[in-house]
């Protein structure tokens, strides 16, 4: 097979993933019909004022000629532009796309971002869950609500040190009480985690939260190109054995230097320099929060904090050393003091965050609540 052949057998697995949820993109599309509440909360989890769905809906119906039968369209675009960037990084970096990558949204459950090899062939699926994408906007709303944002002249200057953050606490009542619920969320139902509560952002808090969620979502997308790159073949052969266990992870940290090297290199070349990407801090956030929402839901489930360890990928420790070492192989030497500094007050930040969170889970625990589903298995997931 050509390289184009070999990218349409990729269009072609992608189109059969996504069509065993058929019955939700119909959903969607029969919700958008009639303007319902379902699809208006769904699209306003991705905007910064809910009354822009509809407009917004309509420019990504109109921009994407490349929407398919099983693409949502919404999420589908926010793919589509979030592969350009890191396709871009890629040329740059001279790194192989090989026969290319096939991606979009897929209509499943859960934070879940997924690449697969096309058989026999160089050519690659990549899919994010609208979960996924939701998380990323839920979170980069509520770091831009963590922060404090001044203005100088006519730049910004934010603070995420803990102090500023526990300043946001005191003069944002609600502040804490979202991050509470964004971990209650996914430990309660985590293939279907509600999108939470519904609110517009103004001025500085807009910035920060679109520089935080594009940094997040670079990354995923960057990870996934990073296996395509690397050309690994996942899944099927997860087991539990010592030696096979080791060589998933080896493939996980690959990625994830891949996917903070490409994802940095894309935030540098945005229109406005995109710091969080450059800095690795939006992998930093993203991992962080994907761990705490792991044992967000054994807390539910059994009343105590567990590391949760899987055959699949490496400890949070290790993810996040990985990325340290791979924006230090990059970064200019006069910003990586200041990016490793960034990353640190995150990781600062989310930690105290998640001590709040836990409290909570801990009670509802002892009040009787748990997930809706009780079977966590653990299921391998390729995130
Ligand atoms: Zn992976």
């Amino acid at each position: 097979m050509n390289e184009e052949d070999e990218l349409s057998a990729a269009h072609y697995l992608r189109g059969q993933q996504q069509a065993r949820f058929k019955t939700q993109v119909d959903a969607f599309a029969q919700a958008r019909k009639g303007n319902s509440d379902m699809v208006l909360a769904h699209l306003s989890g991705f905007l910064a004022k809910p009354a822009d769905a509809l407009v917004a809906l309509e420019n990504a119906l109109a921009s994407a000629d490349s929407v398919g039968e099983f693409d949502e369209p919404l999420s589908h675009t926010v793919v589509t532009r979030l592969c350009l960037q890191i396709e871009g990084a890629a040329a740059k970096l001279e790194m192989p796309l090989h026969s290319g990558v096939s991606a979009s949204s897929i209509m499943q459950g859960g934070f879940e971002a997924m690449q697969q090899r096309v058989m026999m062939t160089n050519a690659s699926v990549v899919m994010l869950t609208p979960s996924l994408l939701l998380l990323c906007n839920r979170v980069g709303k509520l770091i831009a609500r963590s922060s404090v944002i001044g203005v100088k002249g006519d730049q910004a200057e934010i603070a995420h040190d803990i102090e500023s953050f526990r300043m946001a606490i005191q003069r944002d009542p609600k502040l804490l009480e979202d991050w509470m619920q964004l971990f209650y969320d996914s430990a309660y139902d985590a293939d279907n985690p509600s999108p939470g509560r519904l609110y517009g952002l103004s001025g500085e808090g807009l910035y920060v939260w679109s520089l935080v969620r594009d940094a997040m979502e670079l990354f995923a997308v960057g990870h996934e190109y990073g296996h395509h790159i690397a050309q690994h073949t996942l899944g099927g052969e997860i087991s539990s054995g010592g030696e096979e266990r080791a060589r998933q992870h080896a493939k996980e940290m690959e990625a994830d230097l891949l996917g903070a090297v490409l994802s940095g290199h894309a935030g540098a070349d945005d229109k406005v320099p995109n710091t969080y990407a450059m800095s690795g801090a939006g992998a930093v956030i993203l991992l962080i929060v994907l761990e705490y929402s792991r044992r967000a839901r054994h807390v539910l489930l059994k009343g105590v904090e567990q590391e949760i360890t899987r055959n699949t990928h490496p400890p949070l420790e290790v993810r996040l050393a990985t990325i340290d070492a791979a924006i230090d192989s990059v970064a200019p030497e006069a910003a990586k003091e200041g990016f490793r500094e960034l990353r640190a007050r995150f990781i600062e930040m989310l930690g105290e965050v998640w001590e709040h969170a836990k409290r909570a889970i801990v009670m509802m625990h002892e009040r009787g609540v748990r997930p809706v589903k009780q079977d966590v298995g653990w299921l391998p997931d390729q995130r």
